[in-house]
């Protein structure tokens, strides 16, 4: 049999670590792929950090041999999407280093007097800054957020706000509505795809999403046509699967469940388990994951979460 030549988007928090620690298994899946030569990127919607920054804390949680070629983030997402549809434009940034790193790469530049976008990214933002985004959106300037998310987790019993509740305080101020890049935007996986053939020349219909987290990884995979595994080392519970309208290709214990297939080239059906069956909801945290989950076809479900 001809071995399996599939490339792999990967979501980092709740699929390879979860609060600093790494996920069994994890580092024997990437070291897997390494040793077949098995193509493969890591996503995540954290804007904060730049490629070189999740290389060095992969490295430091065991996971060594990476570079900044095997990352992409919300923030490089939101560079490359203002870069192709508006070259030149300028951008008022409320956000961290990875965002203001991913812009300058592309060219874009903070402009504090007539900006042509205000992004806001994960990170702190002071009420002088809102206020001055607030005024260049009245003023005319257009609204991204490099990712939907409304908080995120910082350990097992504490959140943060994220970039989707700062993109909602501007919104709610300005009256108009702001785009999303990230996960599950179909933009970010399209440009992962194109990053992962340039890295490696594969064929785009052979790459496989795996993700922890229903609405964002398998939600944006599915609706770009892409295979999409759900690991059950993170935010999603089992028994929430059949609550969704969109399921996964298949179901994972953990990452360490692919590493034998890998190395043999031989897919396994042991674990091909969408899960279609309702049952009771989670109630740990109250109101939408994301900004963008108002325009969810199913019913929001509180849950927790564990995507950075
Ligand atoms: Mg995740």
């Amino acid at each position: 049999m001809t071995p399996m030549k599939k490339s792999y988007l990967i979501d980092m928090d709740g699929v390879i670590y979860r609060e600093n620690h790494l996920i069994a298994g994890a580092a024997e899946f990437v070291e897997a792929m390494e040793m077949t030569g098995t193509p493969f990127l890591f996503l995540t919607n954290n804007s904060a950090p730049t490629a070189e920054d999740l290389a060095i804390k992969l490295n430091h949680l065991g996971i060594p041999g990476l570079g900044p070629r095997h990352f992409y983030t919300s923030a490089m997402n939101t560079a490359d999407f203002l870069a192709e549809t508006h070259p030149n434009c300028t951008v008022y940034v409320i956000g961290e280093g990875g965002l203001l790193a991913a812009l300058h790469e592309k060219k874009i530049y903070s402009d504090a007097i007539n900006p042509s976008y205000v992004v806001v990214g994960e990170g702190t933002a002071t009420t002088e800054k809102l206020t001055k985004a607030h005024e260049f959106i009245e003023r005319g300037a257009r609204l991204v957020a490099t990712n939907p998310d409304n908080w995120c987790p910082v350990s097992a019993d504490k959140t943060r706000p994220g970039a989707g509740a700062m993109a909602a305080f501007l919104e709610a101020s300005t009256g108009r509505r702001a785009y999303y890049l990230g996960k599950p935007n179909a933009y970010m996986f399209y440009r992962a795809r194109l990053r992962l053939v340039e890295n490696s020349h594969v064929k785009l219909d052979q790459a496989v999403m795996i993700g922890d987290t229903m609405d964002t990884d398998i939600r944006g995979a599915v609706e770009i046509g892409m295979e999409a595994y759900l690991v059950m080392t993170g935010s999603t519970r089992l028994e929430e699967v059949g609550d969704y309208v969109y399921q996964p290709t298949r179901i994972l214990q953990s990452v360490a469940d692919l590493t034998t297939e890998i190395k043999s080239g031989q897919p396994s059906d042991r674990l091909n388990s969408p899960v279609f069956a309702h049952t009771s909801v989670s109630r740990n945290k109250a109101g939408n994951r994301h900004q963008t989950d108002v325009y969810s076809l199913h019913r929001p479900r509180p849950r927790p979460a564990m995507t950075k």
